[in-house]
């Protein structure tokens, strides 16, 4: 289909971190570039809707940033989507606004697809609405894990325990291997009776018993604590009640080296350590094995690519997922609230 002469919606989102006023990461941005490139060229007047969360975000840094990358066109940015509390409570009125005037909407935003917000399901409800580029790579790219090539590994880590636990029950009966690192981890120490310390977990988690009976469940064989005197690396039923695991430990990681030369399709979203505070080795190191996989590499997850962010840069993984939560979800449901409800109204 080609989209000519129209008045045009398109919902991205560019809620990027900024630092004293720079884009401290520009990869969700240019990931959206093509499809108002492609409306730009065939003539079409640009209407760009995003929301922006970070104080320090500056809606001017954002427009002068695109428009030196986009050919010349009609492209207007309306305001920040999140300034109306109408937004996030769905309002039809506030949805009415917004496609006022226009032809037809295009969501290219995948990272908000599991949010039912106002731009994200109602929009769609009220003229004829398109999956952008970037939505439909999205879509192509993660649904490999849904008729995956053998063999299949699954890396999960960081913190959020409540959304990567349906993954993993998902993937239980799908993915050849699943790797648990990061915090999410000493979920699984602890239900094995380990002391995790004062490490972080969440203690509402159930489920965990069964999940730990699977086979194809893999957990860290070392990891690295942190005490008052420095750190040291040991195995993960050996942790005393003061200390706190930070990150995996060396032989992990060449326990995964195996796992990860054979994968065909290797998935991964979480950080494997707290990195902000320094413990990035594990993380850098099972980058760097994934990346020399001749798998074929998905990677995803906001503080995963800030963590990752050397490899994203230079290009070491088949695909980097614009989306967070909505990756997980995604993987979890195969839709999205916001993809579902394209092309409902014609
Ligand atoms: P993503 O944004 O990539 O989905 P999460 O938000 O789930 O990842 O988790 C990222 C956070 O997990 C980071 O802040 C990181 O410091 C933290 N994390 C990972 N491993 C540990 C750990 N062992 N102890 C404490 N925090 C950890
Ligand atoms: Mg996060």
């Amino acid at each position: 289909m080609r989209i000519r002469n129209k008045k045009v919606l398109v919902r991205v989102d560019w809620n990027v971190p900024m630092t004293k006023g720079k884009i401290d990461d520009t990869y969700r941005i240019d990931q959206t570039l093509p499809t108002l490139e492609y409306l730009l060229k065939n003539n079409n007047d640009v209407y760009v809707i995003t929301h922006l969360t970070d104080q320090e975000s500056n809606f001017e840094v954002l427009v002068n940033y695109v428009n030196k990358k986009l050919p010349e066109g009609n492209i207007f940015f309306l305001p920040n989507l999140r300034n109306d509390d109408r937004e996030e409570k769905n309002n039809l009125i506030f949805a009415k606004e917004l496609v006022k005037d226009k032809d037809l909407f295009i969501n290219d935003a995948f990272a908000v697809c599991h949010r039912k917000h106002a731009s994200v399901v109602s929009v769609p409800k009220l003229i004829p609405s398109y999956p952008g580029l970037l939505l439909k790579q999205e879509i192509k790219e993660l649904s490999k894990a849904f008729k995956p090539k053998k063999p299949f590994t699954l890396i999960l880590g960081g913190a959020k325990f409540g959304t990567k636990l349906p993954l993993v029950k998902e993937m239980l009966n799908t993915a050849d291997h699943i790797f648990i690192g990061g915090a999410l981890a000493n979920a699984f120490f602890k239900e094995q009776g380990y002391e995790i310390g004062q490490s972080l977990v969440d203690q509402k988690v159930k489920g965990l018993k069964n999940i730990l009976s699977k086979k194809n469940i893999i957990l860290p064989i070392d990891v690295v604590v942190k005490d008052k005197n420095g750190k040291t690396v040991k195995e993960p039923n050996l942790v005393n009640k003061d200390e706190i695991i930070v990150d995996i430990g060396p032989k992990t990681i060449k326990m995964m080296s195996g796992v990860l030369k054979k994968s065909k399709l290797i998935i991964w979203n979480g950080p494997m350590g707290n990195f902000e505070q320094g413990f990035i080795k594990g993380t850098n190191d099972l980058a760097l094995l994934v990346a020399n996989s001749s798998g074929y590499s998905i990677v995803g997850g906001g503080d995963t690519l800030y963590a990752l962010k050397k490899f994203v840069k230079a290009n070491k993984f088949n695909f980097v997922s614009t989306g967070g939560g909505a990756m997980l979800e995604f993987l979890v449901s195969k839709s999205l609230p916001g993809i579902d409800v394209l092309g409902k109204k014609q």
